[in-house]
């Protein structure tokens, strides 16, 4: 039997979440079976927890987008018992059970082996945010965006994939600008490598199509008037890496910074990136972030304690990373 979080839709159209134990036939069907030891909690992973939007495609559900842990059967060749791994994304949480629970059924085309010398809390760590982080670095470079071109900007800084996006910047020589709503954490960001901070007001609120050119790039994790204003202040042939929503959906800009300034919107997704783009990514994630500086991005929290933290992680109260030791 083990712990799980588990997700069920009331009559009202609700979602309800509850703590429960499970048996290891609850489990839907999969190549794989991984004996969970963490977890995150990401954005999305907080909106399939309250029922905010329609993450969850089918109930019940167990959340939870990524996991770490060690694989405890295989009928794939390719993984055996005592194998450690990560997974994340694929619809894990959002069509077929997640990882805040004991164990996982999946296949073994989506699991990434866990890098030499990470361990599965460090994994966890860094977790979907922090390899989108990553994969938005590589957006910036697959477009030629070199430390020298200028300053960065990261907005959303705070958040999971913003605090990891400055580290990896900064690790990487590019000078970085922090965009925040909450100026009391100025000392964490710059202790994650971002030279200068501004309030992220400035950039919310409807914009003019052009503005000052003020960065050479910039990854964005808050959508809607922000990205709108990150395009709009981007310098001539820069680069806007975009990942989130945060603010919103929406993106209401022009086309003036494209057709004007050749600037180059790139769009990443996490969940169904290909095999060999993941594994890139998490080589570098292990080989470039320092793991006192994501332990100190890090706050390890047990299921229970998960479920409390979902709307304040919506309420963009959470600093950083929400690790999830399923066993605690
Ligand atoms: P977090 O909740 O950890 O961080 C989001 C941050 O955005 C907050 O900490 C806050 O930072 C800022 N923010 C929150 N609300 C607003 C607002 N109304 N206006 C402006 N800024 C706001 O989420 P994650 O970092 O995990 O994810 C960030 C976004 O990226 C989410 O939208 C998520 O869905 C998306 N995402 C997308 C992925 C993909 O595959 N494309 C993968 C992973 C995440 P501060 O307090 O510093 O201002």
């Amino acid at each position: 039997m083990f712990p799980a979080l588990y997700l069920t839709r009331a009559e009202s159209g609700a979602t309800e979440a509850a703590l429960r134990t499970l048996s290891p036939d609850d489990l839907p069907e999969g190549e794989v079976l991984v004996r969970v030891s963490h977890s995150t909690l990401n954005y999305k992973d907080a909106l399939a927890i309250t029922g905010k939007s329609p993450v969850v495609r089918s109930f019940p559900m167990v959340p939870g987008i990524d996991f770490a842990g060690t694989v405890e059967r295989s009928a794939d060749a390719r993984f055996a018992p005592g194998d450690a791994v990560v997974l994340n994304g694929w619809g894990t949480g959002e069509t077929r059970w997640g990882g805040l629970a004991g164990y996982a059924t999946t296949r073994a085309d989506w699991l990434v082996p866990l890098p030499a010398g990470m361990s599965a809390q460090q994994a966890m760590s860094i977790g979907t945010a922090g390899y989108t982080a990553m994969l938005c670095v590589m957006a910036l470079e697959a477009h030629g965006m070199q430390p020298d071109a200028g300053p960065v900007l990261v907005t959303g800084a705070n958040g999971g994939v913003g605090s990891i996006a400055i580290a990896l910047l900064a690790r990487l020589g590019y000078t970085v600008t922090a965009s925040t709503g909450r100026p009391e954490e100025t000392e964490h960001l710059h202790a994650l490598g971002a030279s200068a901070i501004i309030d992220r007001t400035a950039l919310g609120s409807p914009g003019k199509p052009l503005q000052k050119e003020n960065w050479a790039a910039a990854i964005d994790a808050v959508g809607s008037h922000t990205l709108a204003n990150v395009l709009a202040s981007t310098r001539y042939g820069g680069v806007v890496a975009a990942c989130g929503l945060a603010q919103g959906m929406d993106l209401p800009a022009s086309v003036a910074p494209f057709i004007l300034r050749g600037v180059t919107l790139a769009g990443v997704d996490s969940v169904y990136a290909p095999l060999a783009r993941r594994r890139i990514a998490w080589q570098r994630l292990a080989a470039e972030l320092p793991a006192e500086l994501i332990a100190r991005n890090t706050r390890v929290v047990g299921l229970a304690e998960a479920l409390a933290l979902a709307p304040e992680l919506l309420a963009g109260r959470v600093r950083g990373r929400v690790v999830v030791d399923v066993n605690r």
